[in-house]
């Protein structure tokens, strides 16, 4: 038990789906739960855009109309991050990689890929009582990000697929139910 613990502890681990299908919530259990640290690459970028510099003001327009951060930059700025000491044994990652080109750049001895799958309706209709607002959930974003989702995020999930990491869950049933699933899957 001991030597699983030990194993999964130094786990690669990305999630995927739409925004809404509970990524960070199921990021921060399992990070909780395993003692890996979570990083979302929403967070660094929202983190970057309150920067009143060029760069800060280009990011935050970008993610306000939802679209995506071009696959360049975001490759520098995930692998300065994952540079650090703190990521060298394991990570959960959410939200990256989002294009294939992403996915292709980035060899980085990934153990699993979850994918929290939950429709679009219900997605939205979660979205719409979250009350953690965050700047870039205006409705139009929302929708764009969707929309990115099925139509550059889908073939990273067959990517995944085809190399036999990925996981697929539904991500419908209790955020519990969910947590014990991904961790037997994982595991
Ligand atoms: P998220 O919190 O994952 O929904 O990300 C919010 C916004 O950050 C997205 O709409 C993009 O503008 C940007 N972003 C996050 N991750 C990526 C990524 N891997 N590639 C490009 N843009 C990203």
């Amino acid at each position: 038990r001991n030597e699983e613990l030990r194993r999964v502890s130094k786990m690669k681990i990305i999630l995927i789906g739409i925004q809404g299908a509970g990524k960070s919530t199921q990021g921060n259990i399992l990070s909780e739960k395993l003692g890996i640290p979570y990083l979302s690459t929403g967070h660094i970028f929202r983190e970057m855009a309150k920067e009143k510099t060029p760069i800060g003001r280009y990011i935050k327009e970008v993610m306000n109309s939802g679209a995506l951060i071009p696959d360049e930059k975001t490759l520098e700025i995930v692998s300065t991050y994952l540079h650090r000491q703190e990521y060298s044994k394991g990570y959960i990652m959410d939200g990256f990689p989002r294009t294939t080109v992403q996915a292709e750049a980035f060899e980085n001895g990934i153990d699993k890929v979850v994918y929290l799958n939950v429709p679009d309706k219900e997605a939205l209709w979660r979205l719409s009582f979250r009350d953690e607002g965050r700047e870039d959930d205006t409705l139009i974003g929302i929708r764009k990000r969707i929309e990115l989702f099925h139509e550059v995020t889908e073939p990273v999930i067959e990517y995944y697929r085809q190399k036999g990491q990925l996981v697929e869950i539904n991500g419908e049933n209790s955020i519990e139910q969910i947590t014990e699933e991904i961790l037997r899957s994982i595991k």
